[in-house]
């Protein structure tokens, strides 16, 4: 995977975008929101506006409010020209939406800030900025600043191509006009199987999301260090790329051991850089049987993302993620009559009593896409892996490699269901946790990109 300059035969429709400006959504479907304008910023009409700022959907447009309520502008779309180094705070964002690790906090931005009327009279909020400084808070907002910076430059580099790649995939919706409202979640349903997975290209008024399901975009707030900031300029332009064409570099916290394939989580396709591999430096074997994913989950093999050292991972992991402490293997434990709450609360349908969960499909990791649920009204099967973690858990379970045992009461019904469990997150592409170890360890960005993205190369495209 060597790097190579001045290479511009990518045939990206978006490359000249994806070089200057992004709009990322912070906030959507909002009434109201107090903003602070830190600066000056002009708005359409050129007046200059500074401090804080309440803003409300009514019934035809957005109204602009000073401090006093005095009306200072109003429209459908309007924007925040930032006047030179002005930035902008949001109170109460949302981040990691649906996951156990959800929270509020302050943010505050770097660019323009612009308000977009939604036709059904709501606001979406959302930040232009230049592409390369997205990527200094991407990075890190995803992992901690203080991370090595081998481990960041690799960082900057997958979350860039990830970034050019959705852009382009974005575009070539909207080109074949076969963009519909909900062609995010692709969805498959007969009475007894439920198939669904999630895609980036939902979003119609900017171009990315600022939570996990595109990348975790949160300000500047958390850039503490220089690092973030000397990844981003050192690996300038420099993507990942297959075949002459920019990767969808995916990534995730923890493999568990061995990172996925693409199909489980989303699409029915091989992505030749998004094949399994074994994260460490032993060879490779497949989970192909139940028996081989007991044995897997049940042990605690050598690998990257193995790691226990609680130092070690302070560097690498944002403080709200370090709460989750059991990531490599973990287990949870339901009363029957609970889960049964869970899912039908979950996916609307009232299974009766429970009988069996049972595991159909397993990628190589280990992680279930198609699974199995008996119970005494109906029995359904669902994937992928998403929708069985968001199915089994009052939030989301953190992956779906589990193995289940269950328990029986004198009566012979369940009692209990007690799920064995290893990694966090869909696994495939770039396993975090397991850069950070690797960077720790003395790896280079390149060797850790060649060793989860196998058969790739860097190339400088700007
Ligand atoms: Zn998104
Ligand atoms: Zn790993």
């Amino acid at each position: 995977m060597e790097e190579k300059s001045g290479h511009n035969l990518l045939g990206f429709h978006s490359m000249q975008k994806a070089c200057s400006t992004i709009r990322v959504g912070i906030k959507d479907e909002q009434s109201e929101a107090v903003i602070g304008l830190n600066g000056v910023f002009l708005l359409n009409d050129g007046k200059e506006i500074t401090g804080t700022i309440i803003v409300e959907a009514k019934k035809d447009s957005i109204i602009i409010f000073d401090k006093k309520k005095h009306i200072v502008s109003s429209g459908q779309d309007i924007r925040f020209k930032n006047k030179g180094d002005s930035t902008f705070t949001l109170f109460d964002v949302a981040i990691d939406i649906g996951f156990h690790w959800e929270k509020k906090e302050r943010q505050v931005f770097k660019g323009d800030l612009v308000l977009k009327r939604r036709p059904h009279g709501t606001i979406a909020i959302i930040n232009e900025i230049e592409v390369e400084d997205y990527l200094k808070s991407v990075i890190s907002s995803e992992m901690k600043s203080t991370a090595p910076i081998e481990f960041l430059k690799a960082h900057a580099i997958i979350s860039r191509s990830w970034l050019i790649y959705a852009l382009k995939e974005k575009d070539n919706v909207l080109l074949t006009k076969e963009r519909k409202k909900d062609q995010h979640c692709k969805s498959t349903m007969d009475k007894d199987q439920i198939i669904r997975f999630y895609e980036q290209e939902s979003h119609d008024l900017y171009d990315v999301c600022a939570d996990d399901h595109c990348q975790r975009y949160q300000g500047i707030t958390k850039i503490s260090t220089e690092n973030p900031v000397r990844a981003v300029i050192e690996t300038s332009g420099i993507v990942l790329t297959y075949n002459g064409l920019v990767c969808d570099a995916r990534y995730s916290k923890a493999c568990g051991g061995i990172t996925e394939e693409y199909k489980t989580a989303w699409k029915d396709m091989d992505i030749p850089y998004l094949k399994s591999i074994y994260d460490g430096e032993k060879s490779f074997s497949p989970i192909l049987t139940e028996k081989d994913a007991k044995s897997w989950i049940c042990s605690r093999p050598d690998a990257f993302c193995n790691i226990k050292d609680r130092e070690m991972l302070r560097m690498i992991l944002p403080d709200f993620d370090i709460k989750t402490k059991d990531f490599f293997r973990w287990q949870v434990r339901y009363k029957r009559k609970e889960l049964e709450d869970i899912i039908c609360k979950k996916s609307g349908y009232d299974l009766g009593k429970i009988q069996e969960i049972k595991p159909l499909k397993r990628g190589p990791s280990g992680r279930i896409f198609l699974l199995e649920i008996r119970g005494t009204k109906k029995t359904i099967r669902i994937g992928k892996e998403l929708e069985i973690r968001r199915w089994l858990s009052h939030t989301h379970l953190l992956s779906s490699a589990f193995v289940i045992e269950h328990k029986y009461d004198d009566l012979g019904d369940i009692d209990t269901f007690t799920f064995y469990s290893a990694g966090w997150g869909h696994g495939v592409g770039l396993c975090q946790i397991g850069a950070g170890v690797m960077a720790l360890k003395g790896y280079k960005a390149e060797e850790i990109l060649r060793h989860y993205f196998p058969g790739t190369r860097l190339e400088k495209i700007y």
